[in-house]
C-alpha cells in the first residue's frame, strides 16, 4: 500500500510509519509540519529505507497538500497530524481549532479532488481518520464507550476532535468518501513528548523534581501501549470498512494516582536515588485542572470481534519498557526538556 501519512513525525505517528514500513512493507510518505511536539529522531529506525519518504508541510495549506498528493499518489491516508495536548488547549484553543478542524476540512477536500481527478484509484482507496475517546466527555464510575456513544467533548482540545470527526464522516455520507474513524484510548511507550503524564512523571522522578497529580489523582484513563495501537490501525487499514468507526482501547484502567506510584516504584528499582528515598516521597497533589473528564474507558470488542485485533502488552510490561526506555535514552529526550522542562500549563 501507498500511504500518506499525516503527523509522522509525533508520538504515535512514528510509531506507525515504523509500523508501516518495517512490518508491513508499505511505502508510505510522512507529511507533517514538524511543531514542537515532532521528533525526527523517533524516525531513525526507517529514516534510511527507500520505502519511507518525508515532506514537511501543514494540513491547513491546500497548495502543501496537492502537491504532496500529485507526487507521491497514495491509496490511503491515515491522518494523525494535529495539536494534541489538553493542558496547551485550555491556554490557546486557536491552534486546535486552525488544526484540528480546518486541517480536516482541508485534506478532506484535497482527498476529494485527488479521486474526482483519478477515479480509478476511487473503489480501493482508504481514508482512516485518528480520534480520541475524549470527544464522549467523561464515564462515571460505570459503563464503557463504544462506537456509538454520543458526543460531549469537554475540553477545547476534545471539542476540536470532535468537529474534525464530524467532518470526516459528513464527507463520507456527501462526497462518498471511503472514510474511517478510529476512537483510541490514552497511550503511553518510548517516544512521547515530556508534557503528557507518563514521561513527563518518569523525567521529573529522574530528576528528582517534584511529581504533579492533578486533583486527588483519581481520575481514570484506559491506557493503552503505542505499538498495540500502531498495530490497530494498519489492521483498520487494510481490513476495516469505510463508513465505520472503531474503539480502540487497552482494557487497562487505572487511575492517575495508581500510574505515577507504578512509575516511582519502577524508577526506584532501576534507578535508586541517594539514600533509597522513595519517589513517591517527590508527589505533589496539584490544583485540578478545569473542565477535567472523571473517567474514560473503551470496550474495544468491534475491532477485535471484526478485525482480529487485540491489544497485546499488558500495562505492567509497557510501563517497564518505557521506563527502561527514557532511562536509556537521554540522547531523544535531553534537547525537548530544554524546549519544555516541565512548567505547569493549562490552569484556565
Ligand atoms: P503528537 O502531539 O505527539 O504529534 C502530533 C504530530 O502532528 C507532530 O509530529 C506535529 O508536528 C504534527 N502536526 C501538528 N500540527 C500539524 C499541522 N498543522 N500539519 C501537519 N502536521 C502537524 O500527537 P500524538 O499523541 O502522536 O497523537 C496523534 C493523533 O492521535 C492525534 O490525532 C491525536 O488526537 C490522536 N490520539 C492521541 C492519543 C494519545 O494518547 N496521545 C489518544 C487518542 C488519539
Amino acid at each position: 500500500m501507498r500511504v500518506l501519512v499525516t503527523g509522522g513525525a509525533g508520538f504515535i505517528g512514528s510509531a506507525v510509519c515504523r509500523h508501516l514500513v518495517l512490518d508491513l512493507g508499505d511505502t508510505i510518505l510522512n507529511f507533517d509540519k514538524l511543531t514542537y511536539a515532532a521528533n525526527p529522531a523517533s524516525l531513525a529506525e526507517v529514516a534510511s529505507s527507500p520505502r519511507y519518504g518525508f515532506r514537511q508541510g501543514d494540513v491547513c495549506n491546500a497548495a502543501q497538500l496537492k502537491a504532496a498528493f500529485e507526487s507521491f499518489e497514495p491509496d490511503a491516508v491515515l491522518h494523525l497530524a494535529a495539536e494534541t495536548h489538553v493542558d496547551r488547549s485550555i491556554d490557546s484553543a486557536r491552534p486546535f481549532v486552525e488544526t484540528n478542524v480546518m486541517g480536516v476540512f482541508t485534506l478532506l477536500e484535497t482527498v476529494r479532488a485527488y479521486l474526482a481527478s483519478r477515479p480509478a484509484l476511487a473503489p480501493g482507496f482508504r481514508f482512516l481518520h485518528l480520534s480520541t475517546d475524549e470527544v464522549f466527555g467523561s464515564l462515571g464510575d460505570q459503563g464503557h464507550f463504544t462506537e456509538t456513544s454520543p458526543y460531549q467533548p469537554s475540553s477545547p482540545y476534545s471539542a476540536s476532535k470532535a468537529a474534525g470527526d464530524h467532518l470526516a464522516r459528513a464527507w463520507g455520507a456527501t462526497y462518498g468518501l471511503p472514510v474511517m474513524v478510529a476512537n483510541c484510548s490514552n497511550n503511553y511507550g518510548p517516544r512521547q513528548f515530556p508534557e503528557k503524564l507518563v514521561p513527563l512523571i518518569i523525567l521529573n522522578g529522574l530528576e528528582g523534581k517534584p511529581l504533579p497529580v492533578y486533583g486527588a489523582g483519581a481520575n481514570v484513563r484506559d491506557w493503552l501501549y503505542v505499538e498495540d495501537h500502531a498495530r490497530a490501525l494498519g489492521t483498520i487499514l487494510a481490513r476495516g470498512t469505510p463508513g465505520e468507526t472503531y474503539a480502540i482501547g487497552g482494557r487497562a484502567e487505572r487511575a492517575n494516582l495508581a500510574v505515577v506510584e507504578t512509575i516511582c516504584d519502577l524508577l526506584d528499582d532501576a534507578a535508586p536515588r541517594l539514600g533509597n528515598t522513595p519517589r513517591r516521597d517527590l508527589i505533589q497533589f496539584v490544583t485540578d485542572r478545569p473542565g477535567h473528564d472523571h473517567r474514560y474507558a473503551i470496550d474495544c470488542s468491534k475491532i477485535e470481534r471484526e478485525l482480529g485485533w487485540k491489544p497485546q502488552v499488558s500495562f505492567e510490561d509497557g510501563l517497564r519498557e518505557t521506563v527502561r526506555w527514557y532511562l536509556d535514552r537521554g540522547d531523544w529526550w535531553g534537547p525537548l526538556r530544554e524546549r519544555y522542562d516541565g512548567q505547569r500549563l493549562g490552569r484556565g
